[in-house]
């Protein structure tokens, strides 16, 4: 079976580099499953999982926006924060979900709706990826 290679990096150094036969990712256009011999390709991300197959195994990683780039069989994901199931701690992911509806339900004007809503999101994410 043809592989690519996979990396993902944030700003606090690698956080995977893998031989897999698949990567799928949410791109703010749609869901984008990338095989080996792709087309290159640059895609920003939404908040979302990004799954990586190999055979019948999967693995998801919680990725939080960022961008993909695709090209000579190898997939490179640059985002602010990811993390593997294994390094998330629920309890904080629970703690930031509680804290960001919290905001959002808050009547008081000095809210930042948009930074609660993506909080919400990640810690969303979060949950998702380590329940999986
Ligand atoms: P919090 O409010 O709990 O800090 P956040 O979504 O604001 O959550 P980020 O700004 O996305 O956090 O991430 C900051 C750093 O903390 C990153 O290195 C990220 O990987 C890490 N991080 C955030 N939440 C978790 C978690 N639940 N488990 C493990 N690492 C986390």
């Amino acid at each position: 079976m043809k592989t690519l290679t996979v990396s993902v990096v944030t700003p606090n150094g690698p956080v995977l580099e893998d031989e897999v036969e698949m990567v799928i990712a949410r791109a703010e256009s749609g869901e984008i499953g990338i095989m080996p011999n792709h087309i290159p390709l640059v895609a920003p991300l939404s908040i979302a999982a990004v799954r990586l197959k190999k055979g019948s195994d999967e693995q998801q990683l919680a990725v939080n926006g960022g961008i993909m780039e695709v090209s000579s069989n190898k997939v490179s994901i640059l985002a602010q924060s990811a993390e593997k199931p294994e390094d998330i701690d629920e309890q904080r992911a629970r703690e930031a979900k509680e804290r960001a509806e919290r905001r959002l339900q808050s009547k008081q004007d000095n809210v930042d709706r948009v930074r609660a809503e993506l909080a919400l999101q990640r810690a969303i994410n979060r949950l998702d990826v380590v329940n999986h």
